[in-house]
């Protein structure tokens, strides 16, 4: 899970917290980031639903926190391995991909069973939250 920075430097990923509008924490954001510049990148394959995100909030945001952990199932995968492990290891980072779409398999052949639209629509997206587009 290395990237080259612009400086040279490898960064790392890990979980921050993006404050916005200095009101409001969206907590464990995936964040490559530089020990050489203390440069920070927004991981590629959230940038777009941090920015979703963002958008919905609006112009003049409620302070609060937001746990993106909680709204993105490839944060939450990310979160899930590092309480595995103290760094982001590829190999955890795998398995709890899998873990994950796993038991979203488990839940939508119960949804699927239940005839329940909205719930399998919701796992569809769940699911498609931790396709390869956001993984790799
Ligand atoms: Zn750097």
């Amino acid at each position: 899970m290395l990237k080259r920075c612009s400086c040279g430097e490898e960064m790392s990923l890990g979980l921050r917290t993006v404050i916005f509008a200095r009101k409001v924490n969206i907590i464990n954001v995936p964040v490559y980031n530089c020990p050489g510049c203390g440069r920070n990148d927004v991981f590629p394959g959230v940038k777009e639903d941090v920015g979703k995100l963002v958008g919905q909030l609006g112009a003049r945001p409620d302070p609060g926190s937001i746990p993106f952990d909680q709204v993105h199932e490839w944060a939450g995968v990310l979160s899930q391995a590092l309480h595995v492990s103290e760094s982001l290891q590829a190999a955890a980072i795998a398995r709890a991909t899998e873990e994950r779409i796993d038991q979203l398999l488990d839940l939508l052949l119960i949804a699927s069973s239940l005839d329940d639209e909205r719930w399998k629509n919701e796992i569809h997206t769940r699911l498609s939250q931790l396709s390869a587009q956001y993984v790799s």
